[in-house]
């Protein structure tokens, strides 16, 4: 008899007095992204992170360790109240005062922390410039790493191999994917972000916002452009 790591997972979220719905069994590797496992393929490994949460989560509060509802308030706070309209405030900002853009690109965390974010997940900011001849574009090559505190919860593409992979090795390719075609004349400027240095993008402001107010100009700042996947235009924005 052969007992897998599913097995036991399977088991320990029973014990607990949970059920393991269909779609949770069928947790596939693909579901995996986030084993900080350097030497291996961690796109291969053989993991159910959901599962594996959910076993740990009733274990936890089986024996009152942890407050279910605790939990929830944790989730809620980074699906619904934390998310990319903090990191669109921090680029309004940036927009229209100048002094806080510089405090913005010298010391990106505590400038950040001026607005009221910061914490887990976004300790170590540091945010990049575009302009008319450099365009920056954020990638965690290893995993996942994401300024929680600005962008909220990474999207699915951002944790996906493809993008991990190939934001490094065709930038320009990607990015005319996501819609944007970059000028020849543009330098692509890739950064890696890890648990420690996390990286934002300060967008160029667009033309004919200049008499827009700061509410007004944060609402144009989308998630995929403080990415760096897309270009902020005079529209609102979609994310
Ligand atoms: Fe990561």
């Amino acid at each position: 008899m052969t007992t897998t790591r599913r097995d036991l997972l399977t088991g320990a979220l029973t014990a607990a007095g949970a059920t393991v719905s269909p779609r949770l069994s069928e947790a596939t590797p693909a579901d995996h992204d986030h084993d900080h496992d350097p030497g291996g393929d961690t796109q291969a490994a053989p993991s159910d992170p959901a599962l594996r949460a959910k076993a740990l989560e009733s274990v936890l509060v089986a024996k009152g360790l942890v407050d279910r509802a605790a939990l929830d308030a944790v989730v809620d706070a980074y699906e619904h109240q934390i998310g990319p309209r903090n990191g669109a405030r921090v680029i309004a900002r940036a927009w229209v005062d100048p002094a806080y853009k510089q405090r913005l690109l010298t010391n990106a965390s505590a400038a950040i922390a001026e607005l009221g974010f910061g914490g887990e997940e976004g300790e170590c900011m540091v945010v990049v410039e575009n302009t008319p001849r450099v365009h920056n574009l954020v990638v965690c090559t290893l995993c996942s790493c994401y300024p929680w505190p600005v962008l909220g919860l990474p999207p699915v593409w951002y944790k996906s191999a493809a993008y991990r992979a190939r934001s490094v090795i065709d930038p320009r390719g990607v990015l005319k994917e996501f819609g944007l075609e970059l000028e020849p004349e543009v330098e692509v400027r890739v950064w890696d972000s890890t648990a420690e240095v996390r990286y934002l993008v300060l967008p160029e402001r667009p033309a004919g916002t200049g008499k827009l107010n700061e509410a007004q100009l944060a609402a144009l700042v989308s998630r995929d452009a403080m990415v760096g996947v897309a270009r902020v235009t005079s529209g609102p924005a979609e994310a």
